[in-house]
């Protein structure tokens, strides 16, 4: 029997409660399977650590996460604590060493959904975007000087390297190359931003001669905000710097109904570190502790994960348990509409797991 250990940090707000329910879904997949355990161990790093002792993780912190199997996350960020830190201190803080250079987020309308696009349902709208995640606009390079006087200057500098850059298109074009429509997107602003942009724009030549089953194109990132918008069905995987696809992410898993759906896997594709997958969604303050925090994305990062794991029956058997619930309409928490609770939607996607196995 498999035993996948894994590092389950449930950070801050309703990071917390979605990624309980996540690990009971779990378990009940791996009590239908009978094939694998899964075995969590909590960390409870986060804002309030961050609160309590001054940082979001302990400073050995890497150290303990990097046995596991695979990360489980739920959200940074408080209130009470600056953006800026709660995603550096922990998000990042694990992303950047671990070298999970591949930000993987699809974007389907999952059955019984309805898009705020008019007229677009299941089928019209199944993407994934392909985010570089160590590098560009979050390198962290920059700096700050003359803070407080007139002539203050602020700089953040995007950082893009060739081997950062070939890896990440080389990943989307393999990605591309497994899907049906073998179709890629290639998202940058080489008409503004003449050095590094080009630069993306001239490897990605290079590179997709290698993949001539791959149908590509390219496109500026404003004029890709509107054809995700009005011609939805045109796209189908997208490959964008750390900024971009960030941007084009959260407008993604809004168009497919509700940012409580939508999931991400961090992948360090050679598997020298673990993974992380986490729901796309924030700490979102303004439900925690009610109860009624959409659990989808989470479960749907479970699924990656187990993906990622190598049990690949148990991951589409997750899926499938949540297209039945969101299909049949009857669970829904308040982002999509309906009165369900966390407990209810986790509920019924346990039983319709367990339904599976009859
Ligand atoms: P952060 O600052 O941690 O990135 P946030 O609190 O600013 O996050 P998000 O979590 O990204 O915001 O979400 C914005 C809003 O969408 C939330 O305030 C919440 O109302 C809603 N929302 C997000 N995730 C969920 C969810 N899983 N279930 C229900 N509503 C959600």
């Amino acid at each position: 029997m498999n035993t996948y250990r894994i590092a389950a940090i449930p950070g801050d707000g309703i990071g917390t409660e979605v990624i309980a329910a996540g690990l009971e879904v779990l378990a009940a997949l791996a009590t239908r399977d009978g094939s694998f355990r899964i075995e969590p161990v909590h960390f409870d790093w986060g804002s309030n650590r961050y609160l309590r002792e001054g940082a979001m993780m302990p400073a050995d912190g890497l150290d303990q996460i990097k046995p596991f199997d695979a990360i489980y996350f739920g959200s940074a960020g408080d209130p009470r604590v600056p953006d800026h830190i709660s995603l550096w201190g922990l998000r990042l803080a694990i992303c950047q060493p671990f070298e999970q250079y591949a930000n993987v987020r699809p974007a389907r309308i999952l059955p019984g959904i309805e898009s705020p696009l008019r007229g677009v349902g299941p089928g019209d709208l199944d993407w994934v975007i392909v985010r570089e995640n160590s590098e560009g606009e979050y390198s962290g390079a920059g700096g700050r000087v003359h803070r407080g006087f007139g002539s203050e200057v602020g700089l953040d500098v995007a950082v893009f390297t060739r081997s950062g850059v070939e890896r990440i298109q080389r990943f989307a074009l393999e990605l591309a190359r497994s899907r049906p429509r073998k179709l890629l997107t290639l998202v940058t602003k080489s008409n503004a931003q003449r050095h590094g942009m080009v630069m993306w724009d001239a490897i990605f030549e290079e590179l997709k001669g290698d993949y001539p089953e791959v149908t590509t194109d390219k496109m500026l990132v404003d004029a890709m905000t509107t054809r995700m918008v009005l011609n939805p069905a045109s796209l189908d995987t997208i490959v964008a710097t750390n900024l971009h696809a960030d941007v084009l992410s959260d407008l993604a898993a809004a168009l497919t109904g509700s940012l409580g759906l939508a999931p991400t896997a961090n992948l360090n594709p050679e598997r020298d570190f673990p993974s992380m997958f986490e729901p796309i969604h924030g700490s979102a303050f303004d439900i925690m502790g009610q109860g009624i925090a959409n659990p989808i994305g989470a479960f749907w990062s479970a699924a990656m994960m187990l993906e990622h794991l190598g049990e690949a029956g148990a991951a589409s058997a997750l899926i499938s348990a949540i297209e039945q619930v969101t299909g049949a309409g009857r669970v829904r928490t308040r982002d999509l509409g309906g009165e369900a609770t966390t407990a209810e939607v986790t509920g019924a996607v346990i039983a319709a797991i367990a339904g599976a196995n009859a």
